[in-house]
């Protein structure tokens, strides 16, 4: 479904975003990933994506810098040659009730959850307009569409990201750019280890959590042209949770 293809996609040593890469490359697409600081990781998923015969090399860029955005969008065209699928999937959490949430907390989750999508976005405008389109994925949550205590800044970046995707989506729609959202709900990764799922899975209609691989599966569908009609729609991969 994505031979040829070259995906973009950041945080992806570890989690969704490791997942995210992994169905790619089984879908025949070239992958160049970031991190923020697990090398040992990252160098890992690259052997492993080099064995699935396609290309792969993991990039150290942290997603909310502005300026380590443009130099990494410009080493991967440099390396790679076309980005035609970018997947913003770089994020934190710093969970705190609002009466104890710090300016740091705000800013760490808004910087790396929310700016970091306008980052990348931005810096791959002008090579897909070039190429004559492009599909844009972002990583929200169905807390971004109905909030969550002790999550307000996670929630705010997170429903951000839906308001931005559908105004990129309507500015790029003549230009072939598509841009969608991925809603996960509960998913086992290192963010939810510490969470006790017991509390959350009598309330997931499919009765448990979902794993990194199931939104992977969802991302090859809005990357490929089976989904060539699809732009500016939120998909939630929650097993039922949101309703
Ligand atoms: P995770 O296991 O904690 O992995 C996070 C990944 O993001 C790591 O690869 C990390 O790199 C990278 N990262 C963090 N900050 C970064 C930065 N500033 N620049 C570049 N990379 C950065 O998280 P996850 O559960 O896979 O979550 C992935 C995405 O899905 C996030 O956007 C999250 O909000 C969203 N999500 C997750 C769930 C869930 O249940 N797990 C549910 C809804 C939405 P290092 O390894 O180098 O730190």
């Amino acid at each position: 479904m994505l031979q040829n293809k070259t995906v973009l996609i950041t945080g992806a040593s570890r989690g969704i975003g490791r997942s995210i890469a992994i169905q790619m490359a089984k879908a025949g697409a070239n992958v160049a990933f970031s991190f923020r600081s697990s090398e040992e990781k990252a160098n890992a998923l690259v052997d492993e994506l080099m064995q699935m015969n396609v290309k792969a090399k993991a990039y150290k860029s942290d997603a909310s810098d502005f300026d380590a955005a443009a130099t990494l969008v410009k080493e991967v065209l440099d390396d790679f040659s076309t980005i035609d699928i970018l997947v913003n999937n770089a994020g934190i959490t710093r969970d705190k009730l609002i009466l104890r949430m710090k300016s740091e907390d705000w800013d760490d989750v808004i910087h790396t959850n929310l700016k970091s999508v306008f980052n990348l976005t931005k810096q791959v405008m002008r090579p897909m307009m070039k190429q004559k389109g492009g599909s844009i994925i972002n990583i929200s949550s169905v807390v971004g569409i109905s909030g969550q205590a002790g999550q307000a800044n996670y929630a705010a970046s997170k429903a951000g990201i839906i308001g931005f995707s559908k105004s990129i989506a309507q500015e790029m729609g003549s230009r072939n750019i598509r841009c969608n959202v991925i809603a996960p709900g509960f998913i086992q990764t290192d963010m939810t280890a510490e969470l006790n799922t017991d509390d959350f899975i009598k309330d997931i209609p499919l009765k448990r959590l979902g794993t990194a691989e199931e939104v992977g599966d969802v991302a090859v569908f809005l990357a490929s042209d089976k989904s060539r009609y699809v732009t500016g729609q939120t998909i939630s991969v929650c097993g039922g949770l949101s309703k």
